[in-house]
């Protein structure tokens, strides 16, 4: 194959060079060998837009300055891409953003409220949520019917599983609860003016 390449190079040269001794005969502009290093520049300049530039080199260094491992997304499609709405985050596995207006089913942890361990789970998350009223709903607070409002230990409503996807209930004690304990209000339903619901596997549920 090596062989094959250098004889077509050579029969292409060969084809070139009688065309620029006719053309170095009719003009006055320069010697032959100038038309050469034309030629020379073009293909300098084509080789170039194949090379790295430093630009290049940076993107694909990782935080270390290694080569990092690159995945060619873009050459795997799925019929799924055309119908699929997605963001980048700005963190790495997530997003994280100032709250105005959040939609029924939001769920957030608040933060300003785990200084408080009256009202924070035993994970250490203080989760509320957007209710389908438009109203917010604390999790890991007192509920207005609790029967043991100078117990700050135990939880009214009880989470189970990983936020967003959580269940929150009665069921306290239990591997993966977020409190030891409970009290005697209602059955871990949520309830406003104009809503009365669960809150089960990661959706709102009305009662
Ligand atoms: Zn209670």
């Amino acid at each position: 194959m090596i062989r094959r390449f250098t004889l077509a190079c050579v029969l292409l040269l060969a084809a070139v060079a009688p065309a620029l001794a006719a053309s170095s005969a009719t003009s006055s502009t320069g010697p032959a060998w100038l038309h050469l290093l034309g030629l020379a520049v073009v293909g300098v300049t084509v080789l170039a837009t194949t090379n790295l530039t430093l630009v290049d080199q940076a993107k694909r260094l990782d935080p270390n300055g290694q080569i990092a491992d690159i995945a060619e997304l873009l050459s795997q499609t799925n019929e799924m891409l055309a119908d699929m709405t997605w963001k980048e985050g700005n963190l790495t596995t997530g997003e994280l953003t100032t709250i105005r207006h959040a939609p029924p089913g939001a769920i957030w942890n608040a933060p300003w409220m785990t200084k408080y361990p009256q009202w924070t789970g035993a994970d250490g998350l203080s989760l509320h949520f957007k209710g389908p009223d438009g109203r917010e709903f604390s999790i890991d607070h007192r509920a207005s019917n609790c029967t043991l409002p100078n117990d700050d230990v135990h939880k009214c409503w009880i989470r189970h599983g990983t936020p967003p996807d959580i269940t929150v209930d009665k069921r306290a004690g239990i591997p993966g609860a977020s409190a030891a304990t409970t009290c005697g209000a209602g059955a871990g339903s949520f309830v406003s003016a104009n809503w009365h619901g669960f809150l089960r596997n990661g959706h709102l549920e009305n009662c």
